[in-house]
């Protein structure tokens, strides 16, 4: 109606353009969820959008999925966007967890709610609620994982060498990954049976900008050819499933993947297809799952009740400060994936078993 048409700038009616007034459950009347995703290059990403497109529809929402391709400016213009054209709320997995905070003044003033997805949103009070994983316990997931595929826990002695990957700087997740992850290496770092030979062991000496598997595997091809020579390396932490990929080409072009000269340890994240099916084939060790078609359910819950004018469902609210405050969390759990475990991924339905063969 009338007032819809000048939502923007009669936030004080307390509509917006796509019409349906906030505590009425704007559903119904069909309001637009603005869904602003970092980047296609990632398949967990483009199944995120997905599973939010479905099931914001099932509840009689419409929806305007926008990908930033990696680029902040992008981001930035398509959330700008969507304030503009007066979306019901928006739900965003930001590219740069620092650079939204003009963008979501804006959404703010509009009255336009925040949900921020999987990364939270930082520097500013305008993100309401975020769904997400244990992030910590990610970390903790993959280091536990070298710990125990190597034996540490068994105290043989015995050293074994390790080189450190970490994430996106600009992704809040990365330091709550490398956190969890080194809560459990470093112990045996300082203890001498783990050694990192090139000695970079501090998060700004390891991170890989955008999470990029070309720059993850220039990297691990350089600190192969410095510090290993004819040595073989026995462990790689690797965050992400596209940083092990880059990781796995670059040993294997130093020659691993044979009987002499077998692949190291490398963990991941997100159980990709081609991550799943390198586990499946010996090259990467590892990987930590976490079920997307959950994380959107949440998601969707969340802004769902908020439109309404309920109060989503939460279980943390202590993890996560942005800096301007402390953001509502719920996380979902997240699951260790090896070799003998992949059956787990058919099971849930997440691939079926001709995918992975
Ligand atoms: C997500 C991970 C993902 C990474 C790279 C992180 O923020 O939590 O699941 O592997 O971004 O896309």
């Amino acid at each position: 109606g009338a007032c819809a048409a000048l939502a923007l700038a009669l936030t004080a009616c307390g509509q917006n353009a796509e019409g349906g007034s906030r505590d009425d459950g704007g559903g119904a009347e069909g309001g637009t969820i603005g869904i602003a995703m970092p980047t296609k290059s990632s398949e967990r990403w483009i199944a995120d959008g997905e599973n939010m497109v479905e099931q914001f529809e099932a509840k009689g929402y419409r929806t305007d999925l926008q990908y930033g391709d990696d680029k902040v400016e992008n981001q930035v213009a398509q959330i700008e966007n969507m304030i503009s054209k007066g979306h019901e709320a928006l739900v965003i997995a930001a590219i740069d967890g620092s650079s939204l905070t003009n963008a979501l003044r804006r959404a703010a003033d509009a009255g336009i709610p925040v949900i921020a997805y999987d990364r939270l949103i930082r520097g500013t009070d305008a993100v309401d609620y975020y769904a997400t994983f244990d992030n910590f316990k990610v970390g903790e997931l993959q280091g536990r994982y070298i710990v125990d595929a190597l034996g540490l826990a068994e105290g043989k002695g015995e050293k074994f060498d390790l080189e450190l990957f970490a994430g996106s700087p600009d992704d809040n997740n990365t330091g709550f990954f490398f956190r969890g992850a080194m809560s459990v290496l470093k112990p045996h770092i300082d203890g001498g049976r783990l050694v990192v030979r090139s000695g970079q062991t501090e998060l700004n000496q390891v991170t890989t900008l955008r999470w990029d598997g070309g720059t993850a595997q220039k990297r691990m091809d350089d600190l192969l050819s410095r510090h290993y020579g004819g040595e073989r390396l026995d462990a790689v932490l690797s965050p992400y499933d596209g940083i092990s990929i880059g990781v796995v080409s670059a040993l294997k072009s130093a020659g691993y993947g044979t009987e002499a000269k077998p692949y190291p340890v490398i963990t991941g994240q997100d159980a990709e297809l081609a991550s799943v099916k390198s586990i499946l084939a010996g090259q990467q060790t590892q990987t930590v799952f976490k079920d997307t078609r959950e994380l959107a359910e949440r998601a969707v819950q969340m802004t769902d009740a908020v439109l309404k004018g309920g109060e989503p469902e939460v279980n943390d609210t202590e993890s996560y400060d942005n800096g301007a405050k402390v953001v509502p969390a719920y996380l979902l759990q997240p699951v260790s994936i090896d070799r003998s475990s992949t059956d787990l991924l058919v099971d849930e339905g997440y691939y079926t078993a001709d995918q992975l063969s």
